[in-house]
């Protein structure tokens, strides 16, 4: 079952924020030790004051800034450095182009990587140009590095971006049947309970329950025990719709959230369910218990849980192989 919200990003506005405002805070430092070393100042003031507030700023509201917004920051540290190469005497600050590079390459897209060596290609062109003797060289290394750091980790970071979206939604999947484990079903569960709220429609569960399941492993096996819990599940998503979300939220445990149905119509689902179970014919005969609750006013998933779970015990004291409502 494939999840339906979006994959979290690997960083948040507020690591990306602090960890521009260490680098712009750690530029503008060198920039200050390297003018108490030579005794004078070697740049012009400018950018490096600039570059401590902004330090200061993004720490402080780095967190609640718009990434794309953020982002600008790469080239703009870019502009400053070039104004403070361009302003010293000759040296090698070229190097610290590779602190803009390397920043908006882990935390943002393909495009914001290229559009930063853009950048540094056109800063470092200009302060070529203006710079006395200037070469072509001097440019070309800058810019051809610039561009191969950038595309080394784009590629590293995409690389990671890919690995953990694969790890956050096989955390939510039960490895054995395929359908959500209790944890992704917390999360759609909340999803659908806000959804049905904002729609003013009603929303059921079914709690499900293998009747005498212990017994199934005891005398075919644990092997024949799991082979039953996937021809289940697999049951159970045969006849639900798209909408509906499956979990195994225990061993040999199911619930099922249906959104849109009301208590009458869960239980009529639920008990066309049970019979469909027991009257197919498989290898290992099962007998399924259910207990439904419905809310058409909004409620908490722990609430519709226990009441299903109370249904499920009062199905179970029945005699199972049965279906019961919550009143
Ligand atoms: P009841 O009708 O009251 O529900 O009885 P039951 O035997 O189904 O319930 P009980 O809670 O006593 O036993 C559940 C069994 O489910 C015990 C456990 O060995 C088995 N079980 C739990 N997880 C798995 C699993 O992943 N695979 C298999 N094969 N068995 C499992
Ligand atoms: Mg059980
Ligand atoms: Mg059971």
């Amino acid at each position: 079952m494939p999840p339906t919200e979006p994959l979290p990003q690997l960083a948040g506005a507020s690591v990306v924020g602090k960890s521009g405002a260490v680098i712009y805070a750690g530029a503008a430092a060198v920039g200050a030790i390297e003018s108490v070393v030579a005794g004078e100042p070697t740049s012009s003031p400018l950018p490096i004051a600039i570059a401590f507030l902004v330090a200061a700023l993004l720490w402080r509201y780095g967190g609640r800034v718009d990434r794309r917004l953020l982002f600008g920051l790469g080239p703009i540290g870019a502009v400053l450095l070039g104004c403070a190469i361009a302003t010293s005497p000759p040296g090698d600050g070229a190097v610290m182009y590779a602190w803009s590079v390397l920043w908006v390459a882990s935390f943002f897209g393909t495009a914001e990587a290229v559009a930063i060596v853009l950048t540094v290609g056109a800063v470092q062109g200009a302060v070529v140009v203006h710079m006395p003797g200037g070469t072509f060289d001097q440019w070309f290394d800058v810019t051809a590095s610039m561009a191969v750091v950038a595309a080394v980790v784009r590629s590293l970071a995409a690389r990671n971006e890919k690995l953990v979206g694969r790890l956050t939604v096989e955390s939510r999947i039960d490895p054995l049947t395929g359908v959500l484990n209790r944890r992704g079903l917390e999360e759609r569960f909340d999803v659908e309970l806000a959804r049905a709220a904002r729609e003013r429609r009603p929303l059921a569960v079914v709690a499900i329950d293998i009747d005498h399941f212990k017994r199934i492993n005891d005398e075919h096996g644990h092997q024949a025990g799991d082979r039953a819990l996937v021809w289940l599940a697999a049951t159970l998503c045969e006849h639900t719709r798209g909408a509906d979300v499956i979990a195994r939220v225990g061993g040999e445990e199911f619930t099922i959230v249906l959104p849109g149905a009301d208590l009458a119509s869960a239980y009529d689902f639920a008990d066309r369910l049970r019979e469909r179970v027991a009257h197919v014919d498989v290898a290992i005969p099962l007998t399924i218990s259910a207990g439904v609750a419905a809310a058409d006013a909004p409620t908490t998933a722990d609430a519709l849980t226990e009441a299903a779970d109370r249904a499920l015990y009062d199905a179970k004291r029945g005699g199972r192989n049965r279906v019961a409502s919550t009143v």
